[in-house]
């Protein structure tokens, strides 16, 4: 038995015992009567450990439990409580299927950078973004497809976010009975509704066919305010005589090193939204495939049907592309792909001046580009 956080040895081998001890059964309380699966009880389980000399008393016994719930051993069914000496219902996490990220045969996760070379942050990078080749349908096309937009380049930051939110083998859960709630895409709206949900103790489940984080994480928010923290840093040594900075004439910037660093807050913020906090930590079912309504109160992913109460529809929107005469003939980015290029572009051109227009073309011209 091991837990997410903590590699402790001992906390494991304590954990073992405590849980070869308690008597763990499907439990049914309340009215009208509701089952609670694979459960146990906080005061059966004090008498038992206490007897079992794991611990010598109350007290010890529910320090000794209460340490295993906060590392995320178990927890009270509806995590409302921390452990008790009450009539209480506990489970042991490794108990719930809520998916979970595959291992080979040495017990070590897959990751996206097996597959990928690694790339050496010594040298100057100067990969560049992955622009799409003008279409020459162009015209029939308006939505950019999310999941023609892989992240790039693959180094060590985009294989964390990767392994993060959009996991190289992830085994999703047997569907459950019916949800009281299911989210349909992982973005914002959807990881906190169904969060939300389980957090109250509801049968919960999200479904992302992409990248967990949704725009917001991957080529949003997070990325754009890298940027921009970078932009006015830049802004501000260029008007430094009148901030009391000496020196700062013949200020350059490294382009490639600012995004360096967004890439390496963006994967550092991911596990936040990771595949692997909202199965393990929040209890959140994590399906990833294509969500598609089959019924009034059924959706299908990956072949598995999910009944569920609710459903909240959260997917997001993605970039349109204007049918603007001669733009087909253009190397096209848009904020799927914008966060991915290594070096300046000389020359850009925003089109829309709302908020991400205009932050962006202020980021680019502060960092040297030629903006219109
Ligand atoms: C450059 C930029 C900067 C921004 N800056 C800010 C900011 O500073 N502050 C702010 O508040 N907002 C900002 N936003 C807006 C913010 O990112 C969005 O409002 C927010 O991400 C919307 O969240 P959402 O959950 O509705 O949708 P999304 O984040 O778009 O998530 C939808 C998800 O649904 C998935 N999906 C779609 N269809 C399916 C399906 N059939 N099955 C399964 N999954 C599916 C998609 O893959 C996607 O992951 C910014 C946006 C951009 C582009």
């Amino acid at each position: 038995m091991s837990n997410s956080n903590s590699d402790n040895k001992e906390l494991d081998e304590k954990a073992k015992t405590f849980k070869n001890c308690i008597d763990i059964k499907d439990r049914t309380y309340g009215f009208p009567r509701k089952k609670f699966e694979s459960c146990f009880v906080g005061q059966e389980a004090v008498d038992a450990i206490i007897k079992e000399g794991l611990a010598k008393d109350l007290e010890e016994a529910l320090e000794l439990g209460n340490l295993l719930l906060n590392q995320g051993y178990f927890h009270h069914v509806q995590r409302a409580h921390q452990f008790k000496y009450e009539y209480l219902f506990y489970r042991f996490t490794e108990d719930e299927d809520h998916g979970e990220a595959l291992t080979d045969t040495d017990g070590k996760k897959f990751s996206w950078s097996d597959l990928m070379p690694r790339i050496s942050h010594t040298g100057e990078l100067d990969l560049q973004a992955n622009i799409p080749d003008p279409d020459k349908e162009f015209g029939d096309y308006t939505q950019v497809a999310l999941d023609a937009s892989p992240v790039s380049p693959m180094d060590e930051y985009n294989i964390k976010l990767l392994d993060n939110v959009m996991p190289r083998s992830w085994k999703n859960p047997k569907p459950k009975k019916k949800y009281h709630l299911v989210a349909l895409g992982g973005g914002a709206g959807g990881l906190i509704s169904s969060a939300g949900a389980a957090g109250v103790g509801a049968r919960s489940a999200i479904i992302e066919s992409h990248m967990l984080g949704g725009d917001c994480l991957n080529v949003g928010c997070v990325p754009s305010k890298a940027l921009i923290y970078c932009a006015k840093a830049i802004a501000n040594i260029k008007k430094g005589d009148k901030l009391g900075l000496i020196n700062t004439d013949g200020v350059s910037i490294d382009f490639s090193k600012v995004m360096e660093r967004m890439r390496k807050l963006r994967s550092s913020i991911a596990p936040v939204d990771s595949a692997e906090r909202y199965s393990k930590d929040l209890g959140v079912d994590v399906f990833l495939g294509k969500g598609k309504f089959t019924g009034p109160n059924t959706i299908e992913v990956d072949g598995e049907t999910l009944e569920f109460a609710r459903a909240v529809v959260a997917t997001g929107g993605t970039a349109t592309i204007p049918p603007i005469p001669g733009l087909a003939e253009a190397p096209i980015l848009t904020n799927s792909n914008v966060f991915n290029l290594t070096k300046l572009p000389k020359r850009v051109a925003v089109i829309g001046s709302g908020p991400i227009g205009l932050e962006l073309a202020q980021c680019f011209k502060r960092f040297g580009s030629e903006v219109r």
